[in-house]
């Protein structure tokens, strides 16, 4: 992509209204905007990595049997009344229709909707198990907003719905999500930060399971046990008198985290709310063991600002970036045969092409934050000064030797 065709431009100034390293440095660099508190408009660059996200969730969804659809976001009020959350949920959003005067909820997760879709396909035990997963909007009312991307009104999750016949299967399935978010976490790039963590609320042992990405930008508190490379929440740590779950160390590291995702063992309080059951072998009804498994999308490409940063700006891991290269060019159409070699090999590329000052190139180059900066001017000749984001040192090579990056 020619960078001068990018419809948006990077910022010197720190926006104003913004607390947050990753919502300063995503706006600052063109990544999103803000439209208003907690609410952020995804721009061409910001868009790309979220998609690159996206993706590499997805695909861990499908290699667990996902099934992916699309849920409504407008959700009736009934279904909420069903399993008495329509009072209980505290970050509900809720508003009326002006013609119909029917009540609507604008849906911060799916139970509610899943449940009672699951219902009308499973009958029986051929039926079972049942794995869907969506990627979309969530809406939440959340009485802070100060944290960029890591807290949103309006903000993209993958939620993941099981359905099995009874608690051994649900079981066994929760297991095989915990391996699976600890690959995505560790494939974007943040997995040595990232801690699975002991939190309550779990059906067959007594917890869930949270994955808190350690940093300064966290709004939990988290207790780390270095032994186990485990951690327990705040709401639990008093439970387990203050030492690990795992292995009774009692020596556990307070940190500050933020929650990437969620996985929670649901048992039958959903399915039996919506009057969920199936006939098994023997004819005899029985209840549906349902677990949720959550990551958020906004929330996790923020952390992964919040982690990986320096003053001058973003550095990506390569997984997620928004393009593998950056050519800057100093010199007037020098690096155009570059760029087109590059892109002709399949590469994902920038090509700063504007008129703008050297100084200009490398500073909006190190605010954006792409893995590869290849300079190209005067005085590299017919060579490539190449720097990685994330070391201080570039060296030069010839367009030739270009392909070991690739
Ligand atoms: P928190 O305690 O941080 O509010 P939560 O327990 O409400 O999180 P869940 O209901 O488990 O979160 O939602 C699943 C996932 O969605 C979370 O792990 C997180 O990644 C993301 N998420 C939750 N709330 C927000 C939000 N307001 N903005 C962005 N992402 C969010
Ligand atoms: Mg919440």
């Amino acid at each position: 992509m020619l960078q001068s065709k990018l419809f948006t431009k990077t910022q010197k100034e720190d926006p104003r209204e913004e607390e947050s390293t990753n919502a300063k440095l995503l706006i600052r660099a063109g990544y999103v905007d803000k439209t208003m508190a907690g609410v952020y408009t995804f721009l061409p660059l910001g868009w790309k990595v979220i998609k690159k996200i996206e993706e590499i969730i997805r695909r861990e969804m499908v290699a667990l049997g996902g099934e992916e659809i699309s849920m409504p976001t407008l959700q009736p009020k009934k279904n909420w009344e069903t399993t008495g959350r329509y009072d209980a949920y505290d970050t509900l959003f809720k508003f009326q229709s002006f013609f119909t005067k029917t009540d609507y909820v604008l849906g911060p997760t799916h139970e509610e909707i899943v449940s009672p879709l699951v219902g009308k396909f499973v009958s029986s035990y051929k039926d079972l198990p049942v794995r869907i997963f969506q990627i979309q909007n969530k809406f939440r009312d959340e009485k802070r907003s100060k944290s960029g991307l890591l807290r949103g009104r309006e903000f993209l999750m993958k939620d993941l719905y099981s359905f099995d016949a009874d608690p051994k299967e649900l079981e066994k399935y929760y297991e095989k999500v915990k391996k699976s978010y600890a690959k995505i976490f560790r494939a974007v790039g943040i997995g040595r930060q990232t801690y699975l963590t002991y939190a309550s609320g779990g059906t067959f042992s007594k917890y869930s399971h949270e994955f808190q990405t350690l940093t300064n930008a966290g709004e939990d508190a988290i207790y780390v046990c270095d032994k186990c490379r485990l951690a327990v929440n705040r709401e639990i740590i008093e439970d387990v008198h203050g030492a690990c779950p795992e292995c009774g160390n009692k020596n556990l590291r307070e940190e500050k985290a933020i929650e990437v995702g969620n996985i929670f063992p649901l048992k039958t309080r959903f399915s039996s709310a919506f009057g969920l059951k199936f006939a098994g072998a023997n004819g005899v009804e029985n209840e549906i063991f349902m677990g949720c498994y959550g990551i958020g999308l906004n929330r996790l490409m923020g952390t992964i600002v919040e982690v990986s940063h320096d003053e001058r700006g973003i550095i990506w891991p390569e997984a997620v970036a928004p393009f593998k290269f950056h050519i800057v060019e100093l010199k007037k159409g020098k690096g155009r045969a570059l760029y087109e070699k590059l892109i002709k090999s399949g590469a994902e590329v920038l090509y700063d092409d504007r008129d703008a000052t050297a100084g200009e190139k490398f500073a909006d180059a190190d605010l954006i934050g792409i893995p590869w900066r290849l300079v190209v001017s005067d005085k590299t000749k017919d060579k490539v000064e190449v720097r990685k984001r994330s070391e201080s040192k570039s060296k030069l090579i010839s367009y030739g030797s270009l392909g070991q990056l690739l």
